[in-house]
């Protein structure tokens, strides 16, 4: 039977995004096709609230939008902040490291996100070209504010870079108020398309930074070099080749994007903080508890929760296949085995969350874990009237 697919990432997809994507594929550069990147290239500024920023859409996954902010803006001997509150937190360390920067990491306790003041004390001590954090960290459900960690960053002349691949499209974002140099996703979180694009919006200071480079960018698919002419290009009507654009993908991502203005970006993050909310409501009824300490640094787009003892976790998710939906496990190396995870991103209803919680209560009697049942059910349906 019909598996509803509640991970956070890859999400279920609107029909109309999938129809828009089965369609015979044109040339990269037939006028249809180049209209059409041209409006995705808009539709994202507007999305991302970003007026002066230029767009990047380039086959790949969110981790190459993070290789591309990462290979642009650093040069060999640069020092680099990341602020981590999880998995890939690590993974920017990695990728900064690999085009020569020195970074310095700060960490947060598992479920917790680092103090500002801390942030402020390493910047005060250092002279960092770049700092990145990551606005929802999917592997705890940890979100951070970002206009907070922008302002100290303007204060001591840092770039930001935000990595938006699990909150952009279902957060609040707000890149030119804040101030933030590049904002990344990839298409198949809240942007609603299957995987395969990723999606970058850079500030022009992050791209003045990049032409005054005084050594060569070291990566050749990534490098703006290739792609910032050919962004240009399509945004002026005008044909244009470096690499071959994931054209139906392409196309998927233009319906999406109408779809997302059409609903409003404010309306669409109300939605997820309502069903968030409810959710989280909800996972508390059942006296479970969730990663993120307190209910501020929640996410909405994503809710990650310990199991409770005596429970096997993976025969918890086995029972909730068997009855069509399927959640993802936990992430973090560290505590992997000890959560799973549940997406509520894109075009996400109350339906799809009943489901959820129907066969967790359903998993957990299973094996026996006292509750009342339907007490979530009633606690979802109670927080969103
Ligand atoms: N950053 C965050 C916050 C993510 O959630 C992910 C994907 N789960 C990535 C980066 C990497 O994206 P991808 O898997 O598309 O390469």
């Amino acid at each position: 039977s019909r598996k509803l697919l509640m991970i956070p990432g890859p999400i279920e997809f609107e029909p109309d995004v999938l129809q828009a994507m089965a369609v015979p594929t044109t040339s990269h550069v037939a006028p249809n096709f180049i209209d059409v990147f041209g409006n995705a290239l808009d539709m994202m500024k507007e999305v991302w609230k970003s007026t002066s920023g230029q767009p990047f859409i380039v086959a790949g996954s969110g981790t190459l939008a993070m290789d591309m902010a990462a290979s642009n803006l650093i040069e060999k001997g640069d020092s680099a902040l990341v602020i981590s509150t999880g998995y890939f937190g690590e993974r920017f360390k990695d990728i900064l490291e690999t085009y020569g920067a020195e970074t310095t990491v700060l960490s947060a306790p598992i479920g917790e996100v680092v103090p500002l003041d801390i942030i402020e004390e390493t910047l005060k001590g250092g002279s960092y070209k770049l700092l990145t954090f990551t606005h929802v960290d999917t592997s705890t459900g940890v979100m951070v504010a970002p206009e907070a960690i922008c302002k100290l960053a303007q204060k001591y002349g840092v770039l930001t870079i935000l990595d938006g691949v699990c909150s952009v499209a279902g957060e609040e974002i707000l890149q030119e108020k804040w101030g933030v140099d590049v904002v990344l996703t990839g298409s198949q979180k809240a942007i609603g398309v299957p995987p395969g694009l990723a999606l970058l919006v850079a500030s022009q200071k992050a791209l003045d930074v990049w032409k005054n480079r005084k050594t060569p960018v070291g990566n050749y698919y990534a490098s703006w070099n290739n792609w910032l002419p050919i962004m240009i290009a399509y945004q002026e009507e005008r044909p244009s080749y470096f690499g071959t654009p994931p054209v139906n993908l392409i196309l998927a991502l233009e319906k999406s994007l109408s779809i997302i203005c059409d609903e409003g970006i404010g309306a669409r993050v109300q939605r997820h903080k309502r069903l968030a909310r409810a959710f989280r409501a909800a996972i508390t009824s059942l006296n479970l508890s969730i990663l993120p300490t307190e209910d501020v640094i929640a996410a909405h787009t994503l809710t990650a929760v310990y199991y409770p003892e005596n429970i096997d976790g993976a025969l918890l998710r086995a029972h909730m296949v068997a009855d069509d939906v399927i959640v993802a496990g936990g992430l973090l190396s560290e505590i992997k085995t000890t959560y799973f995870r549940v997406g509520h991103m894109g075009s996400v209803s109350s339906n799809d969350l009943l489901a959820v919680l129907g066969a967790l209560e359903r998993a957990l009697q299973s094996q026996n874990y006292p509750f009342e049942m339907g007490v979530s059910l009633r606690t979802f349906q109670d927080s969103l009237i």
